[in-house]
């Protein structure tokens, strides 16, 4: 039987994950969460898991009280995390949001287990590191963001030596159709509205800000070793095509699916083989037809910055990260505007290249956490000076 664990189970992937998982038969090793305490318990009772873990300390004995009697582990912190990708396993989910998934990600494969990667910030932040532990440990990665699912199907049996470019596509995002001069005035909640997609609030933002699709542009970079002049996004609306690879002779080849994660999820799971699985078929004939445009720059100024983060490389990605993820809190908590995120992450990059603080010919964790405090201090710093203009 495999033996699964999944970190940032309570979360939008981590529950389409379990989904997937209570329906097929797994040894459940560990399941991960943060707050949601009663249903990470719930979950572990459920699917039988050995232990589960909450990323917070002060959570530890609501989790122990909801666990009581029933044989299942309980455990909390940061290091509780990354012992978790210590327990022997055959396959891990990493589906925590933002830089805490790094960690356990780079522990799982450094004991050799397969890793499903939905946490993007790992690839953005240390995609060098985490691919050549990938490689030092003779273990796989398999990327779960659709887009890079959809290339990795797409290019199954294919020389990367014979692609041309690879085309992501993306929604536009909640906001795609406000006008540009009222962005500045959208709220949390309408940039967390997604036209297509059910996901987490921070990924929901990021699609409306193209934050998300910055650094998925990135993450393709990362994980397939391409030119970034060989990655491309585009705009479709219906968010049915999820990646296109065009190669050597002209050939594209278009990976469709309907917009549920349980495809990507469920690609990963059974990978190398394919499975039957719970997701609604495409019918052509009721789509009729399907819509594209190249992504506006002004509406989009996220799209430069990953631009500019796959040409400077070394701590570039750990610093965009951290830019993004701090801007984002701060837009999240209204003391920032939707249009002030990107000039702040931007700020922020340039003051560190400044200092030539994104220069690392070799990445560690280490740097990559260091950078991610610094860089958030520079946001902090720079977020008030936004608001004392
Ligand atoms: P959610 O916010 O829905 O879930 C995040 C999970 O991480 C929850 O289990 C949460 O726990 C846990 N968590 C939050 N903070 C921490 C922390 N500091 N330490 C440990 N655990 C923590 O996110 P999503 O499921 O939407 O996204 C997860 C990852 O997958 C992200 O990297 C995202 O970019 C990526 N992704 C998501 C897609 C989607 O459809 N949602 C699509 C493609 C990629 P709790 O909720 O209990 O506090």
């Amino acid at each position: 039987m495999k033996r699964v664990s999944i970190f940032g189970a309570t979360g939008s992937v981590g529950q389409s994950t379990l989904d997937l998982i209570g329906r097929g038969d797994y040894d459940v090793v560990a399941l991960t969460g943060g707050h949601n305490v009663a249903l990470l318990a719930a979950d572990a009772i459920r699917l039988r898991a050995d232990v589960a873990v909450t990323a917070y300390d002060d959570q530890l004995f609501t989790l122990r009280e909801a666990l009581a009697g029933t044989g299942i582990e309980a455990a909390a912190g940061t290091a509780a995390l990354e012992e978790a990708a210590d327990r022997p396993a055959d396959w891990i989910m990493s589906a925590i949001v933002g830089v805490a998934g790094l960690a356990p990600g780079l522990r799982a494969l450094r004991h050799g287990t397969t890793v499903a990667l939905a946490n993007k910030e790992s690839l953005v932040c240390a995609g060098p590191l985490l691919m050549a532990e990938a490689t030092r440990h003779g273990t796989t990665i398999l990327p779960v963001d659709s887009e890079h699912s959809a290339v990795f199907q797409a290019l199954a049996g294919e020389d990367i030596a014979a692609v041309e470019k690879v085309v992501i596509t993306a929604s536009g995002g909640g906001l795609r159709d406000m006008p540009l001069d009222k962005l500045a005035e959208a709220t949390p909640d309408q940039a967390g509205t997604h036209p297509n997609w059910d996901m987490g609030q921070r990924i929901t933002i990021d699609s409306a800000s193209m934050f998300n699709k910055a650094m998925e542009l990135i993450e393709t970079k990362e994980f397939f070793g391409l030119n970034r002049s060989q990655i491309e996004t585009i705009i479709h609306p219906q968010s049915l095509i999820h990646a296109l690879v065009q190669f050597v002779d002209g050939a594209m080849m278009a990976h469709l699916g309907a917009p549920d994660m349980r495809h990507a999820i469920g690609y990963a799971l059974n990978w190398p083989d394919r499975a039957a699985l719970p997701v609604a078929r495409l019918n052509l004939a009721d789509i009729a037809r399907l819509d594209f445009h190249a992504p506006d720059a002004a509406r989009y100024p996220a799209l430069a910055l990953a631009d500019f983060v796959m040409a400077r490389g070394g701590l570039a990605g750990a610093a965009f990260n951290a830019a993004k993820e701090h801007a984002l809190d701060l837009f999240i908590d209204r003391r920032i505007r939707f249009t002030d995120m990107a000039p702040l992450v931007e700020r922020a990059l340039d003051r560190l290249d400044g200092q030539g603080s994104l220069e690392a010919a070799m990445l560690t964790l280490d740097m990559v956490q260091d950078t991610d405090r610094l860089t958030r201090a520079i946001v902090q710093e720079l977020a008030q000076t936004l608001r004392a203009a």
